[in-house]
Parts: structure tokens; sequence; C-alpha cells
């Protein structure tokens, strides 16, 4: 998430008004705070206009607690480590005191840190917050003279009653980009621990997982050997990773797809998967999945789904992850009509309860049996991973939903409202969904909701994530 740094001397009121943005959601709750990375930085996640940042409060670490005891180098020098990483910065000053030399300084600093950057970085955003300027008649004028910070137009807010605190926030929302929040944890709380992995343009990240010799190896070398192949190795990540890089032209369209499948290393290296651990299988998967777009899952169709196979289906759901479920082996598999291959699926699909809305294929790898249709489903899987859906669309699902199943009431006759829903992010599409009280929503009905989505608006390869946001 990007990050927003509040900077200003003591007494300011710097911390309402951190107080203020953290908690400047019209219909949600603070989402989460998140204890920094140093002891005493503290980052709290916020909302504005459906775009996600933190909020960091350098309060404590810019000046002793005596202001009189203010020790410049070191703001200079805590300010920048705050800034080298921020988008954004708001300088909090004090309406009513007016401007103060240090204001001057740390002013004079900004510009020539944020405003004067030549070395071609992007530079976080300057808002100058005006504070204690809750009269509406002397706000505008109390703001005035701090325009001699040089920072452009100061804007007057109000800690205690929250004015101004808005603008503030639109102003930095210019700058910043649409975020896209990664993973979520089973209470539905954000997990910050890893920032996102950017898509190489037009690159997909592709795991092959899967139990050993359920044929991963043999599914790879197919991709790999396909006569339409370019492939050229990459080290991944991690020392003993290695990425292969495939391009495949589509011999109809002329047209290119790239895709890096993931710790190829780790699928073809035999011997320490034969005497490896269940542990270290589930863990190299694990780390696959983490820096896939779309997790082809291998199955073995002469064995059928274990309980290991679920295991992975299970992370692939939770990491938010477009997937392909593959039966491979098919051609080992006696009788196979069409009838045969519907209740295969079928009988795939009730083992993996956790990934109803995953494409699944039964294919040969040996034979290459419907092998290049996986790349197929991969890009489709992916293009939906990434969809976006437009505000106004979504809204109409969303109330058809409701108009035909209107939210349960509890016993007590409080009735669940939804007011609102819009797309927060991608991969996965997330959904935030403004209501009067997520209380009043249980599973049954979220999981409608889901239902309606994915029948109105597709969606079909990618997990969906929502965001049940009540009111305050
Ligand atoms: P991995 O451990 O998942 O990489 O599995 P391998 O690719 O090494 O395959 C394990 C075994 O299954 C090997 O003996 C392969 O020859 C065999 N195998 C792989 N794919 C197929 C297939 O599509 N059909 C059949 N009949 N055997 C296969």
């Amino acid at each position: 998430f990007p990050i927003i740094a509040v900077l200003g001397r003591p007494n300011v009121g710097k911390s309402t008004v951190v107080n203020r943005m953290a908690g400047e959601f019209k219909t949600g709750a603070v989402v989460e705070d998140v204890p920094g990375v140093t002891r005493d930085r503290t980052y709290r996640l916020c909302e504005h206009n459906g775009r996600f940042f933190q909020v960091v409060d350098t309060g404590g670490l810019l000046f002793d607690d005596d202001p009189q005891n203010v020790f410049l180098p070191q703001i200079r020098e805590q300010a920048l480590v705050a800034m080298r990483e921020a988008s954004g910065v708001v300088l909090v000053v004090d309406g009513q005191e007016g401007v103060h030399p240090i204001d001057l300084e740390v002013a004079s600093f900004l510009r020539r840190e944020c405003l004067d950057a030549t070395d071609g970085s992007s530079p976080p955003r300057v808002v100058v917050a005006v504070n204690k300027c809750e009269s509406v008649r002397f706000g505008d004028a109390q703001a005035a003279e701090f325009w001699r910070l040089g920072l452009g137009e100061p804007i007057p807010v109000s800690g205690i009653h929250g004015g101004g605190v808005a603008e503030v926030l639109d102003r930095l929302c210019e700058e910043i980009p649409e975020a896209q929040p990664r993973r979520m944890d089973e209470n539905g709380r954000w997990i910050l621990d890893e920032p996102p992995d950017d898509l190489e343009a037009g690159i997909l990240n592709v795991a092959i997982i899967g139990r050993p010799n359920v044929g991963k190896s043999s599914l790879l070398n197919r991709f790999l050997g396909s006569e339409r192949a370019i492939v050229s190795e990459v080290p991944g990540t991690t020392r003993d990773a290695v990425d292969e890089l495939l391009v495949v032209t589509d011999p109809r369209t002329g047209d290119e797809y790239g895709y890096r499948l993931i710790d190829t290393a780790g699928i073809r290296r035999k011997k320490s998967i034969s005497y490896g651990t269940e542990f270290f299988m589930i863990n190299r998967a694990f780390k696959a999945i983490r820096r896939a777009d779309v997790v082809l899952l291998v199955l073995d169709m002469t064995q059928g789904v274990y309980e290991q196979d679920a295991t992975l289906a299970e992370r692939i759901a939770d990491e938010g992850r477009a997937c392909i479920i593959v039966g491979n082996k098919w051609d080992a598999v006696e009788g196979k009509d069409d009838r045969a291959y519907r209740a295969a699926l079928q009988k795939v699909r009730e083992r993996l309860p956790m990934l109803p809305w995953a494409d699944a294929l039964l294919v040969s790898a040996m034979s290459g049996q419907r092998v290049p249709r996986i790349l197929d489903l991969v890009n489709a899987a992916a293009e939906q991973h990434g969809r976006r859906v437009r505000t106004a669309v979504l809204n109409e699902v969303l109330m058809e939903a409701i108009r035909w199943q209107p939210p349960p009431s509890t016993r007590q006759g409080k009735n669940g409202k939804v007011y609102y829903a819009t797309q927060v992010s991608t991969r996965p599409p997330t959904f935030a969904m403004f209501v009067n009280d997520p209380k009043l929503f249980g599973d049954t009905y979220r999981r409608f909701i889901e239902r309606r989505f994915r029948e109105g608006l597709g969606f079909r390869g990618t997990p969906l994530r929502f965001l049940w946001r009540g009111r305050r």
C-alpha cells in the first residue's frame, strides 16, 4: 500500500489529524492497525474513495518530547526515512499559532526533497494541513498565512471537528494509484507482510503444483517441448529456484503469449523430492503459489484426489490466485467416454469444494491430449483475475440480487441493509460492500451474493474477495 507520512512539530494536533485521516471512512471502520517496522512507527491502514494507503505518524521520531529540544539534523534524517517510502506527505501546522520557525525549516527541506527533485524519481505529493481552523469564518484567513511555506495551497482543517480532512485526502489521492491489496486472512483483515509483486508487462506467472509423481515434470516438458514454444531459463527469487520463460505463438492469430513457469527446478529435481518430506513439498508449493498469478493444480487421475491435493487447493484459494485444475494421466484411466469424463470431473469437484470457480480438465501429459487447451484456460483465468467491473454494473447486479432475496433480519427484527458495492482492487477482484452492519450478514447470505455476482458477471477461474463494511 502507498504510504502517507505525516510530519509536524509537537502540539500542532498532529495525532488528532492522523486519527481523523485513519477514521475518514464514510461508511466503514478502521480496517487494521499494523505495527510498523520500527518500534515506534505505527502504520494505519486507511481507505479513501476506493484507494487504500497507510498513514504513518512520524511524530515520536521527528521531535523530542520537549518542544524546546528540537534537533534539526534528526528531523532531517527521520523525515527522509519516512519520505523515501512515502507517496504523500502531510505537513501539519498550527493555524492559531501561525508560522513557526521550525515549520519554515521543515518546509524548506520538503521543497528541496519533494518539489525540486531532479533525479527523475517521483517525489511524494506534499499537502499543508493547517490545523485548529475550526471556525468556518476564520479558517481560510488563518490558513492564508501558510502560503509562506511555499508548498502550495494550505488547507484549513480541524482535527477535533474533522473539517477539511477529506480535502487533504482528496489532494493526496490525486497522486496515489488505486491500490491492489493482495491478501486477506480468514477474518477478512488485510495482511501486509509483503509488497505486491509487480506483474511484468504481459507475462503471466504460472505455477505448476501437485503431489510427487502426478506428472508435473511431464507436463512441464510438454509445454517446453511444444514446437511453438520459445524457452529460456531465468533465475527465480530464491537461490535454487529456476523459472522458465515460455513464449507461445498462437498459430491462428500470430499473437505471442508469455508465461513465466515458476520454480521449474523444484519440479525437475526428482531426487530431492523423493526423499524430501511432505513438509518440503508443501513448503515449496506454497512459495510457488505466492509468486503465481495462475496456478495449475495437477492431480493424478489414476489415483484420485488426496488430502494433500485439498491442502494445496485451499492455499490457492486463500492466496487469491487464479487456478486451473488439471487432472493428468487420463490416458491411463479405463473407459474414457464423455460420461466417464464428466463423472470423473464431478468427483474431483466434490473433493475440492474450495475451488468451485476453477476450470477443470482431464489431460494426458504423456500423449499431449488437451495440453494446449490448458494455456487457453490460463489466459482466460488471468484475464478474469485482473478484471475490473464498473461500479454501475456492479450495483445493478447487487440490487437485482437483493430484490431476489433480501438480506435476512434478526430475531430482534433488525434488517440488514446493503447500500452500495464497489470494486477496490484486482488480482483477485475485491469488492467493498457497504452495509449498515456486517454482523447482520451471515455466511449463507454472503455466499448467495457471491453466487449472484458470478452468475451476473462471470469471473470464471478466479477467486473473489468481499469486504463487508459497516457504518460506524
Ligand atoms: P512429478 O513428480 O509430478 O513431476 O511427476 P512426473 O512428471 O515425474 O511423472 C511421474 C510418473 O507418471 C512418470 O513415471 C511419468 O511417466 C508418469 N506420467 C506422467 N504423466 C503421465 C500421463 O499423462 N499418463 C501416464 N499414463 N503417465 C504419466
